[in-house]
């Protein structure tokens, strides 16, 4: 028999719960109304559906394909396609928030979404991906538009999926419709620099964050978690301006060097191992992978999944600065000791901006039919990474909070403003 299996009981801590709790200091230091807070607090739109495909043995599974658009107030809502055995509609619902929040920080003109399937990329062909992507697509029709709701690659997404849910969008449309999604070939549309957008981004705020810190790149340590996309580029871009990279991870395990790991020698192995850096000899295996948070070092980038740091482990953290790649990799409840301990954080709403604002890059670039130069995009991203970063240092100076509560002021403030001159009913 076909079924849907149950989401699975996350033993994590909810980041919706992590994403209010901010969003409620925020709030409360902008003071704002509460009508206004309501109005951002709750999605615009969910929409969860079955996807019902056949698996290459023949059989019917189906599958859950969740939507959240958290906010259309500054534009059409964006983000990505988490494709991943533990998601979950609470999960869903902060990362669309924090696709508003994140995109209102880097001032890019849309709104929030998410998307997500409970699935597990790694055991299925890629024609039961191909399948699963037009169905999620097909059933979200009248979800997506290019006014309306891009999506983008998330964790276990990236161009080849992107192309399928633009071909099956244009079939359903009549017509070629690419700025439907970002992320894509570039042979499709694509953006020149959009692969390591995000990665970008993240080492573009962390020299900005080491300059405050008065660190000098050259002599500074750093440790990644996580070598996909964006842990990988963030690792080799941080390479290229002087940091020693001394440990990084993947789900085969954490591999570390006191000497700098050699990073392009890395990103070429785990291409030439099915993706994984199992048996990578140009480091040492931890017996512990979660080992890798709690090295001494000056810069360290959680980039892979959602609540690492917690009140589980904050004690031992042993970096001076902490940029987040990923989404949501410290739960509220770390926040307070890690604070109290001065350590800085670029929080995931401004570090990982990097990616969407890239993406807004491509839809820009796909409506007027033209294509920019890398030199361009790079350009043009580094310099709104560096404004944003300059001015969430700004409100957290003038209002005396974190890093993290800045951003959000700096974010719900625009979003809030903007709802204001809209209006309502
Ligand atoms: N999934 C990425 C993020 O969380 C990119 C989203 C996009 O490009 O729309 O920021």
């Amino acid at each position: 028999m076909a079924y849907i299996e149950p989401a699975p009981i996350k033993d994590k801590e909810n980041p919706l719960e992590s994403m209010m709790e901010r969003f409620n200091i925020a709030a409360e230091k902008l003071g704002l109304s509460e009508e206004v807070y309501n109005v951002l607090k709750n999605p615009a739109k969910q929409v969860i559906v079955s996807l019902p495909i056949t698996m290459d043995n023949g059989k019917i599974k189906v599958f859950e394909g969740i939507r959240v658009v958290h906010s259309n107030i500054l534009g059409p809502a964006k983000g990505g396609i988490r494709f991943a055995p533990d998601v979950h509609i609470d999960e869903v619902r902060a990362l669309a928030a924090w696709m508003t929040w994140k995109c209102a920080v880097v001032d890019i003109p849309y709104g929030g979404g998410k998307g997500g399937v409970r699935c597990n990329p790694r055991e299925m062909s890629p024609g039961e991906i191909e399948r699963l992507v037009r169905a999620y697509t097909l059933a979200m029709i009248d979800v997506f538009g290019p006014d309306k709701d891009i999506p983008a690659p998330d964790m276990g997404t990236g161009p080849k999926e992107m192309a399928w849910l633009m071909d099956e969008y244009s079939k359903a449309k009549g017509t070629t419709v690419n700025a439907v999604v970002t992320g894509k070939p570039l042979v499709l549309g694509g953006s020149l620099g959009r692969t390591e957008a995000t990665g970008r981004g993240v080492m573009v705020s962390a020299l900005a964050a080491m300059e405050k810190l008065k660190i000098n790149p050259f002599q500074a340590t750093c440790a990644v978690q996580g070598f996909g996309n964006v842990g990988s580029w963030a690792s080799a871009l941080l390479e290229e301006r002087g940091l020693k990279v001394v440990a990084v991870s993947d789900i085969s395990g954490a591999y570390y060097n006191a000497n700098g790991i050699n990073i392009q020698k890395a990103i070429a192995y785990r291409d030439g191992n099915k993706g994984t850096l199992e048996g990578f000899d140009g480091a040492e295996k931890l017996s512990d992978p979660m080992e890798l948070l709690e090295l001494k070092v000056d810069v360290l980038v959680p980039a892979a999944v959602e609540d690492v740091i917690t009140k589980a482990n904050v004690d031992k953290i042993n970096a001076r600065l902490i940029v987040e790649g990923a989404n949501g990799p410290t739960s509220f409840n770390a926040d307070k000791i890690i604070n109290d301990k001065g350590i800085m954080v670029v929080p995931d709403i401004l570090a990982n901006a990097g990616g969407v604002t890239v993406s807004y890059f491509e839809w820009v670039q796909n409506r007027l039919g033209y294509k920019w130069t890398a030199e361009r995009v790079n350009r043009r991203s580094d310099r709104i990474m560096k404004e944003a970063f300059d001015q969430v240092y700004k409100v957290s100076v003038k209002h005396g909070v974190p890093m993290r509560i800045a951003a959000y002021i700096v974010a719900i403030d625009k979003v809030a403003q903007t709802y204001q001159f809209r209006g309502g009913f």
